[in-house]
């Protein structure tokens, strides 16, 4: 529940844009161009299902086409309305600008709880409205690439292609009309763990500047640190595995739906994650304590909070007691405009959701640049390492000979260097250094500016500036 004062997520998105371009000199006009979404489609259809007939109301906004195709997961949401896509749809603008994905920004949803429907009606029900969505030039490969966000997968997209596909059976660039396809349907590897990833190179990047670890009161490295995180679901399991199996994070809260899990020496995520694919939940999970009222876990001492489901869940109503000094927006939007002045004024460090959940769309550009090129990534690099590395081993074999026992290539060695660079290492590093490019144009801002105290605001200046440049640029 919204407390009385607390906007709108799209009021919400607006409040924290118009303290951004407040700090801008943009030219008369450009700076409402820019705030608007676009146009926002709502259509509303019937399924036959279960012998009767069942509407459904589906949504895709677009808020900015200064790139083109605009970019932006489907979700399937009771909470779905125009309000929430069109907030989303104008954080996707600004999120694709930040990292530089060359997209416009869109978001598409669908009201509709998934869990009530059977795999078949839910096939059903995702080409019917894919459907609708296409006839408009609203799913296309170079004007409209939807993915995966919320109660969608890649199972969702691989419905989503194929209709496309039968709909345009000469489109040779068809498999581009959407991404976060299965891996033998025309998608990439790595991207499923791509937003969770992201977020993990995100604490990374953030953990390798002394000045900002202090800013948040923090110290040292991400070795220990405690964790907690909201929703466990495809994001927020992906980051918590990663941080606690590779960055030696402890992860103290999970929280769900039906509750949270505590247990300040740590809780084994992969557990957790098993216990809720099989049970629907965390309830009676037996290692670690339990708390009916979730939201209350959000409050816990701890030094980074994740919040990784839904949005507004740091609000005016609980804002004052969140005691993380640093949290990392894995959602989009959890915080609140009335949150973050609170949040701010008290000094916690917030990594902003535009920058923080980038990774999956980063690596949907990765996908989108395969699916039009054709090819596999690191399939032709592979071949052109193949030949340097066989001049290098020919070098190296000559050298052997001379020094003997004092060196040792290895078969281990040589089979590494021949192998070269699978497509799953090539995705994590052109998202690691996506990451970090990008966290380093935000903090510059930050500690440069007398004006700007957040990364948020930093985040939002880059990305604004970026879309204003492609306007002035081009033209309206
Ligand atoms: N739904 C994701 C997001 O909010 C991914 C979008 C995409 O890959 O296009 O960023």
């Amino acid at each position: 529940m919204r407390p009385p004062k607390e906007p709108t997520f799209r009021e919400s998105v607006d409040m924290m844009f118009n303290r951004a371009v407040a700090l801008m000199d943009l030219s008369p006009g450009l700076e409402e161009k820019i705030r608007v979404c676009n146009s926002t489609y709502t259509v509303r259809f019937g399924v036959r299902l279960r012998g009767q007939i069942f509407t459904f109301t589906g949504y895709r906004s677009n808020h900015s086409e200064h790139m083109e195709p605009v970019k932006g997961g489907i979700r399937y949401a009771l909470t779905v309305d125009q309000d929430e896509v069109e907030a989303l749809s104008a954080l996707m603008t600004f999120k694709c600008a930040l990292v530089e994905a060359p997209f416009g920004g869109s978001k598409g949803g669908l009201c509709i709880d998934p869990t009530q429907w059977e795999v078949h009606e839910l096939e059903q029900i995702t080409r019917r409205f894919a459907y609708e969505l296409i006839k408009r030039d609203l799913i296309n490969p170079s004007q409209n690439v939807p993915a995966p966000d919320m109660g969608t997968g890649e199972r969702e997209m691989a419905w989503i292609a194929d209709q496309y596909a039968r709909m345009n059976t000469t489109d040779i660039n068809a498999k581009a009309c959407v991404t976060g396809k299965p891996l033998n349907a025309g998608g990439i590897a790595g991207r499923v763990e791509a937003t969770g990833r992201g977020v993990q190179y995100a604490l990374r990047e953030f953990f390798r500047h002394p000045e900002d670890i202090k800013a948040a009161g923090l110290k040292g490295t991400l070795e220990g640190k405690k964790v907690i995180v909201q929703g466990l679901g495809n994001v927020g399991y992906h980051a918590a595995k990663f941080l606690g199996e590779e960055d030696g994070c402890k992860i103290i809260g999970i929280i769900e739906r039906d509750g949270a899990l505590f247990d300040e020496s740590g809780i084994d995520v992969e557990a957790v994650r098993q216990w809720i694919i099989k049970h629907g939940g965390v309830s009676g999970y037996p290692d670690a304590a339990h708390h009916a009222e979730g939201a209350a876990v959000l409050e816990e001492s701890c030094d980074i909070l994740i919040p990784a489901a839904m949005e507004g869940v740091i609000n005016m109503g609980n804002a004052d007691r969140i005691k993380a000094p640093l949290i990392i927006e894995a959602a989009n939007g959890p915080v609140t405009a009335g949150a973050d002045d609170i949040l701010r004024k008290k000094g916690t460090v917030i990594i902003p959701d535009m920058y923080a959940n980038a990774g999956g769309v980063t690596v949907s550009y990765f996908e989108w640049v395969k699916n039009l090129s054709k090819i596999r990534f690191g399939r032709m690099q592979r071949r052109q390492e193949e030949a340097r590395h066989e001049l290098i081993v020919k070098e190296l074999e000559r050298l052997d000979h001379y020094l003997g026992d004092s060196w040792s290539m290895t078969p281990d060695f040589k089979e590494k260097y021949l192998r070269g660079a699978g497509e799953l290492e090539l995705v994590r590093s052109g998202l690691d250094d996506t990451m970090r490019i990008a966290y380093q144009a935000m903090r510059e801002v930050w500690h440069s500016r007398d004006d700007v105290d957040d990364l948020r605001t930093a985040a939002y200046l880059v990305a604004i500036s970026k879309v204003a440049m492609s306007y002035q640029a081009k033209g309206l």
